[in-house]
């Protein structure tokens, strides 16, 4: 039984097997290799693929790389690679080009029925004798060429006899269907382009409306699952279906699309970023993409989780991009080390503790998972403390240190400020404390309570460390075109600090609860043995309630 708990597709799917329509399910994802993916895909995924495991079924991953002119091998194993990260696999691997010559039967086999005809009208016109809404389309003089004529035509076409845009197939329905989609689409156009799969061996190449069924029927895909807006292309795609010369007879389902806050997410627009220099690459960490959110420091299992728990519906719906962070920390919270790093140092000079000695403290690696067990670290003379966590003339319910106040260090000692030591320019450059040997971390010091608590990275072992820090790409909801002028260009803050000693030895990828600063990951692309380089994944808290 699948039926509890369970979204619209499935009840779907588990009547069509109980009726016996489908022996068992096939879905596919699919694709187009013009840019690399985002986490709206990253829905697509896990449903098609998710869907087909909880029925036995199959996945394919089908690149649908029937436009070459956006087309790429690198967006194919960009692709490839993000949804193997993503811990899927296909059950084959697909390229709808390779099904090129099948297709250009099935429109010969649409011909020879009087179903499809020739077009010498330009694009222009074409959309121009499609009508509107109110008002019907008109047939124009190709849509009578005879069977045989139009045979010639089309075999001319393919032999590259005309110029781009020349002629066209197209579909013989119905001019004046309240569907304007059926009124007789065009199903192949003349492109001489290469193509980065095919090469030069064709230049006509079919459209979407008419490639995708047949790529289903020849798969035997039983459930294509796609997004809303293709809904009222279904008409068309169960033509194309019921007029091939083919037996499988899939179905279409539409579901809503992921919508985001703060964010763009289609592969042009990401694309425009891209190519605006407005962020790095396809994979920086600002990125909505699968490849930017890995080096940003989401785990697969965070993407999934969100992914499943959004729900499919059909509804359009606008997701907080919160709900994204708080299945992050969900899953990072039992995982993560925890760590210090001060992002914007402050020296400390302990003037009592003796010179030239080090002391090492027991620290645990996780508090909220004590398996993962203890660490230690250094503490001497000098430390480093965050900037912000000293003022020299702070406001009321100020606690943490300034002049004349004491703030326990964390897994250390009490410390209190006795002076602060200044450049020409009046600028806090040290400050001097003296340390209290009494109240050290875990002696069960009773004695007396201070009320802030800062982190710190003992300095002469501190490891240098460039931390990342992100803010929204987009600044508000921006979905027209003009999303160009949303764009938050705060959006990321560098900043040089240290880390622990203990850290000398991260590798790109491993992540880290830095106290009190959030999650972040070793950023895989430009961290260095000689440079470490983090990125913050997300801060610790949030408002954001589930
Ligand atoms: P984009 O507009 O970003 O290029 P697309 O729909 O054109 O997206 P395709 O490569 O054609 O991208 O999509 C592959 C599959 O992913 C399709 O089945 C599509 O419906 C699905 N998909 C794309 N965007 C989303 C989204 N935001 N939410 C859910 N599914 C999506
Ligand atoms: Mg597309
Ligand atoms: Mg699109």
């Amino acid at each position: 039984e699948h039926t509890e708990g369970a979204h619209f597709i499935k009840h779907i799917v588990t009547k069509d097997l109980s009726e016996g329509s489908y022996d068992g399910i096939i879905t596919r994802f699919p694709p187009e290799p013009n840019g690399y993916l985002h986490i709206g895909h990253a829905k697509s995924i896990v449903l098609n693929f998710e869907l087909a495991d909880e029925f036995n079924g199959k996945t394919h991953l089908r690149f649908d790389d029937t436009n070459p002119l956006k087309e790429d091998k690198e967006y194919v194993d960009a692709i490839r690679k993000d949804i193997e990260w993503l811990g899927y696999d296909w059950e084959e691997l697909r390229f709808a080009s390779d099904y090129f010559e099948t297709m250009y039967e099935q429109a010969v086999h649409l011909i020879k029925q009087g179903l499809a005809y020739v077009e010498d009208l330009s694009q222009e016109e074409i959309r121009e004798y499609r009508g509107s809404l109110t008002e019907p389309g008109r047939e124009s003089a190709s849509r009578s060429r005879s069977v045989e004529e139009n045979l010639d035509l089309f075999a001319r076409m393919r032999e590259g006899e005309f110029g781009n845009g020349e002629k066209t197939l197209r579909a013989k329905i119905d001019m004046s269907s309240p569907n304007i989609n059926l009124r007789d689409p065009v199903i192949y156009r003349i492109s001489h382009t290469e193509h980065h799969h095919t090469g030069d061996k064709w230049c006509i190449y079919p459209m979407y409306s008419f490639a995708h069924p047949l790529e289903d029927v020849i798969e035997g895909v039983t459930h294509s699952i796609c997004t809303l807006e293709f809904e009222d292309q279904r008409p068309l795609y169960d033509w194309v279906v019921e007029n091939s010369s083919l037996t499988s007879t899939p179905k279409q389902i539409e579901f809503a699309r992921l919508n985001l806050t703060n964010t763009v997410m289609s592969k042009r627009k990401l694309k425009q970023l891209v190519d605006e220099k407005l962020v790095s690459g396809w994979d920086d960490p600002r990125m909505p993409t699968i490849s930017g959110m890995r080096r940003r420091g989401f785990t697969p299992e965070s993407i999934k989780r969100f992914c499943r728990e959004i729900g499919v519906s059909k509804a359009d719906n606008l997701v907080d991009y919160r709900m994204l962070e708080h299945f992050l920390r969900e899953d990072l919270k039992l995982k993560a080390p925890r760590t210090m790093g001060i992002l914007d140092p402050l020296k400390v000079v302990i003037t009592n503790y003796p010179e030239d000695e080090v002391e090492w403290l027991p620290a645990e690696i996780n508090p909220e998972n004590e398996e993962m067990g203890m660490r230690e670290i250094p503490f001497s003379r000098e430390i480093y403390i965050e900037k912000s966590d000293f003022m020299e003339n702070p406001p009321k319910k100020y606690f943490r240190l300034f002049p004349g106040n004491e703030v326990r260090i964390k897994h250390a000692y009490f410390i209190k400020c006795h002076d602060v030591i200044k450049d020409e320019n009046g600028e806090v450059v040290e400050i001097h404390c003296t340390y209290d040997v009494e109240t050290k971390s875990g002696s069960g010091f009773e004695g007396r309570k201070v009320k802030g608590t800062l982190h710190y990275v003992e300095a002469t072992q501190a490891i240098p460390a460039e931390f990342r820090i992100y803010d929204s790409l987009i600044a508000d909801d921006a979905k027209g075109d003009d999303f160009l002028d949303h764009v938050n260009t705060d959006s990321l803050t560098v900043m040089q600090g240290f880390v622990e000693p203990n850290m000398a030895d991260v590798e790109g990828g491993d992540k880290f609860q830095f106290f009190r600063h959030g999650y972040f990951n070793v950023d895989p692309v430009d961290s260095t043995k000689d440079k470490l380089v983090f990125n913050r994944i997300v801060e610790l808290k949030s408002s954001f309630k589930l």
